[in-house]
């Protein structure tokens, strides 16, 4: 059973956030905490009560692929349906195209309460917006007349065609082919591990796929983007003809089984009828540009699932009866609650600081990214771009890294019934386990922090980032005992992560094998130091809400999480600084043949 954690959502937005200042800018004059608050709530309601319910069959029973198309596990059509109905497609969608406009910093809040309550539902809508984001990013006025409106309302759905068996992480090896005829071109090729490529969820699905002219370049300078529906589209908007494209199997899988995860063929007839996006060759710069915001959905992926875990494992820990108390003082012999066990009190802290601490981290970033795109001017729209930037990496890195590690933790909080499917502890973890590897790995999102967020700019952004931090932090009261351990801990994680910094700067100037040795620990001690910059803001912030009367068991459980990532958590980057700051010798001089 999930239940949104509104509060905690609610006290980012307000109180580390900032939201209230969306609404000064023209973009957003409409936003005020009256409507971020209905739609928390509303979408609190719909997670629990139509997406939670199908989490467990959509894992039991899954996806089927059968010859006339995807059927999706029982209830999913009528909950996509209500979803449709309810207006959740449109929340970010541009308002010319029926969408809300709402900022990203608020569908990011609601977007976790989707991915908590069912990760695999929550693929469909991300997916989509992507579509629509490229198509009114690049697309032809014909093109938006046509696909924006119904991918907006979620009528259709959208899919994002870029993986081929030989082409993962390495998107230059795409080989997918197509040729011009006439007014469009013909699309031959098959990809592989297609998200909702295939589903009984829509009229109409909609591929944008990364193809290769002919004639086009070698490498990423040769690739193109193209619309490929799964029906054509007649000039009034109706259904044509079948297009030549095909779900050909779906993947059996470890988690999120609820979503087709589908072997598309291209033009396994005549070629597949596909439309241009933007300019030719263009195709990759233009995912780039989306992919911040899909990047940053799956970081709050991580969380998101991390949220649910905790929530099963406190329930647990509370009801589960096992072992003596060891206080001499306590009142009771008998079989105790877990709970009160100091290694399970622990467990559970872990969970629940570092889960408080990405979503810190999330949903700054995506406020971030509204300025950088909202904010009335120009300086601090291009500041807030180089911060976002930065965080992408980490959060989608970091994150996702640590859901895993959250959701693996709620699995021992249960002891023996966590290993077993039917507690559904195992199912978090299951899930949970893609995000460090699709929208781009671990591996390549540190290359993309130390090369491009880092190494391009001679750390300028990080420098930023050190001096913000380290001035929010002084500034900090520190007139209780708690507070001024807290913030001591997120000031020596600052001096950690410049120090690192540092290093990889050096590692990166001697060569990028030698900074890419070291880069995934880098990101660990970025995400770490910036949880514990934001949880030290979020201890100050609580102390002082609970201190003018405000709910004491939540802020006081606030600070109590912060005080125990300044204690066990924010010590891990001391470990990490020792890793980057020994350099690259150790992997770099390693023989692979020898491995
Ligand atoms: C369930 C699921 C859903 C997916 N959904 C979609 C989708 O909707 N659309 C789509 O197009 N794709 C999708 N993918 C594909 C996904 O994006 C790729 O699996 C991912 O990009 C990794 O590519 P790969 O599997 O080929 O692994 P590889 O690229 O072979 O990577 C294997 C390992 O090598 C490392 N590695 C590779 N290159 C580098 C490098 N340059 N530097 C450092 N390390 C490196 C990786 O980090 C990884 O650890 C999905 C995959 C899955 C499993």
């Amino acid at each position: 059973m999930y239940t949104a954690p509104l509060k905690d959502l609610r006290f980012v937005l307000t109180e580390l956030v900032g939201d209230a200042t969306l609404a000064e800018w023209p973009d957003f004059a409409d936003y005020s905490a009256e409507l971020r608050d209905s739609v928390l709530e509303e979408a609190a309601k719909f997670a629990a009560t139509v997406l939670d319910p199908l989490y467990r069959v959509g894992d039991i029973d899954g996806a089927q692929w059968t010859p006339d198309g995807v059927r999706m596990p029982p209830g999913f059509k009528e909950a996509y349906r209500k979803y449709v109905e309810s207006g959740w497609p449109a929340l970010r969608g541009s308002a010319e195209y029926g969408g809300q406009g709402l900022p990203s910093t608020l569908v990011t809040a609601v977007e976790e309460m989707w991915a908590s309550a069912n990760l695999a539902f929550k693929l469909c809508p991300m997916l989509t917006l992507g579509a629509s984001e490229a198509i009114g990013l690049a697309g032809t006025a014909e093109q938006k007349r046509l696909f924006l409106a119904k991918l907006v309302s979620g009528e259709w759905s959208g899919a994002m065609n870029l993986t081929e068996s030989q082409a993962g992480s390495d998107l230059s090896l795409i080989r997918t082919r197509a040729v011009r005829d006439g007014d469009h071109y013909r699309l031959y090729g098959q990809k592989i591990f297609i998200t909702y490529g295939d589903q009984d969820l829509t009229a109409n699905v909609i591929h944008l796929v990364l193809a290769r002219i002919d004639g086009a370049p070698d490498g990423t300078r040769g690739i193109s983007m193209f619309i490929v529906p799964k029906y054509l589209v007649n000039d009034a908007g109706s259904l044509g003809a079948r297009n030549d494209v095909q779900c050909l199997s779906i993947e059996h899988k470890l988690g999120i089984h609820a979503s087709p995860t589908c072997v598309m063929a291209y033009g396994q007839k005549d070629g597949a009828v596909g439309y241009l996006i933007g300019e030719e060759n263009r195709g990759l710069e233009y995912m780039f540009i989306m992919m911040n915001a899909a990047r940053l959905s799956v970081g709050v992926e991580g969380y998101a699932v991390a949220e649910r875990a905790f929530q099963q494992a406190v329930a647990w820990a509370r009801s589960r009866l096992q072992g003596r108390p060891i206080s001499a003082t306590a009142a009771t012999a008998g079989p105790q609650p877990i709970i009160n066990h100091p290694d399970v009190k622990r467990m559970l802290l872990l969970m629940r600081s570092q889960t408080e601490a990405m979503r810190a981290l999330a949903l700054y970033t995506a406020f971030e990214l509204d300025t950088a795109r909202h904010h009335p001017d120009q300086e601090r729209r291009r500041a807030a771009q180089a911060r976002g930037d930065l965080f992408i990496p980490i959060v989608k890195g970091w994150s996702t890294e640590t859901g895993i590690e959250v959701a693996s933790i709620g699995i021992q909080v249960h002891g023996g019934m966590g290993f077993i499917e039917e507690t559904g502890a195992a199912q978090a973890l299951r899930d949970v386990r893609i995000c460090t590897i699709y929208e781009g790995t671990t591996g390549i999102q540190a290359a993309d922090l130390a090369g491009r967020k880092i190494a391009r700019d001679g750390g300028a952004a990080l420098t930023a980032l050190l001096a913000d931090m380290q001035a929010q932090l002084e500034a900090l009261p520190a007139d209780d005992a708690t507070l001024k351990e807290i913030r001591r801990a997120a000031l020596e994680g600052v001096v950690a992560l410049g120090d690192a910094g540092q290093a990889l700067g050096r590692l990166m100037a001697a060569g990028p094998e030698q900074g890419l040795a070291v880069s995934v620990p880098f990101l660990c001690l970025a995400g770490i130091v910036c949880g514990g910059w934001l949880l030290a803001r979020s201890a100050a912030a609580a102390r002082r809400l609970a201190s003018e009367g405000g709910d004491q068991e939540f802020l006081l459980g606030k600070v109590q999480s912060a005080r125990f990532y300044a204690a066990q958590v924010l010590p891990r980057a001391e470990q990490l600084r020792a890793i980057v700051k020994s350099g690259a010798g150790s992997v770099s001089e390693a023989d692979a043949a020898l491995i």
